[in-house]
């Protein structure tokens, strides 16, 4: 069935008191259906926000105190980065740290990244939930259909559904996802009042798209391990990441002339930013991330198109290299 889509911003009254519903930066039908379903996949109470990036800052804001010192692992999403040096008049701190090794003692609040986009290293769940400070786990590339980082002790999963969650590039969303209700609480006042929720239409369209998130990932990561392993074979690239699952793959090439020679001769595969979607994306990332990471470093998001042609198109475009 096709869930209804209600697009009401307020709802009457029932006997003079407000109902379930009453206004919807609080709560809507859509939404709620929706955290149900994300809720199930990831084992705990998961709330949906206007992006991934909403979803960090209400984490944040409800999580630390100010003066708070953050543990970021090294290689992650640099928008977190970015975000946390902007906070930084309200007294964030950031550290950044090897997430294959035990995270910094001195700190407040741990963000992993599993696996971390784009340097593709897996975070050491035990080393970090040994840590007395809570942790976060950033999620978004692995899926909870690859990892439920609950069981493994974090308290905090975070999810980009911008990505393959809703999987077609047309809708920007976030999730959270915690075991604690008290937790799950606060996280839901920080949204409502700062009101970082995502709209009827944006939930509903998460929604459609979980409906064929297994279809879609088992089809993006087999063409993933193939065009891995095609590309370690191949003499123009080096240092390919890829950690064995999923539909992320990050390589090198010599340097960042080379990468922006690759970006223009795809074809296939379109030349753009993001990950997750049902289309192939390649994008140097150097333009973003300056250097924390090589400057040759191309980032490949593997889509649902035939992988010969995919590998076509790519290998094709790495002779200009
Ligand atoms: N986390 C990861 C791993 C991401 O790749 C991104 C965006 O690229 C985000 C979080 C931020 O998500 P959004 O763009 O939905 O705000």
């Amino acid at each position: 069935m096709t869930e209804p889509l209600d697009r009401s911003a307020t709802w009457p009254y029932e006997g003079g008191q407000p109902g379930r519903y009453s206004y919807a930066r609080a709560d809507h039908p859509a939404g709620v259906a929706c955290e149900s379903e994300l809720g199930a996949l990831d084992g705990g109470h998961a709330l949906l926000y206007a992006s991934g990036m909403g979803a960090v800052t209400t984490v944040v804001l409800t999580m630390l105190h100010a003066g708070g010192r953050i543990a970021l692992a090294e290689g992650a999403y640099y928008g977190h980065r970015v975000l946390f040096d902007h906070l930084q008049p309200w007294g964030v701190r950031v550290v950044e740290f090897d997430q294959t090794t035990a995270p910094p003692s001195n700190v407040d609040l741990i963000l992993v990244e599993a696996p971390a986009n784009p340097m593709l290293t897996m975070p050491d769940l035990g080393a970090a939930t040994a840590h007395p400070a809570p942790v976060v786990c950033d999620a978004t590339v692995a899926s909870p259909l690859r990892l439920r980082p609950l069981e493994q002790g974090c308290d905090v999963v975070v999810h980009s559904a911008t990505k393959i969650l809703s999987g077609h590039d047309d809708v920007v969303a976030g999730v959270t996802v915690t075991r604690d209700r008290e937790l799950r609480d606060q996280l839901h006042l920080t949204r409502r009042l700062a009101g970082i929720v995502a709209s009827a239409d944006t939930a509903w369209l998460v929604l459609r798209g979980l409906k064929t998130l297994e279809q879609r990932l088992a089809g993006q990561e087999a063409s993933a391990r193939v065009l891995a392993e095609r590309l370690d074979a191949h003499a123009a690239v080096s240092n390919v990441r890829y950690p064995g699952f999923s539909f992320l793959i990050s390589f090198d090439v010599v340097d960042g002339d080379a990468a922006a020679r690759v970006e223009r001769a795809v074809e296939t595969i379109e030349n753009a930013t993001s990950l997750g979607g049902t289309h192939s994306k390649l994008e140097a990332r150097h333009r973003w991330e300056g250097d924390r990471i090589p400057t040759g470093l191309l980032r490949l998001s593997v889509g649902l198109e035939a992988v010969d042609v995919l590998w076509a198109d790519l290998d094709r475009a790495l002779t200009r290299v």
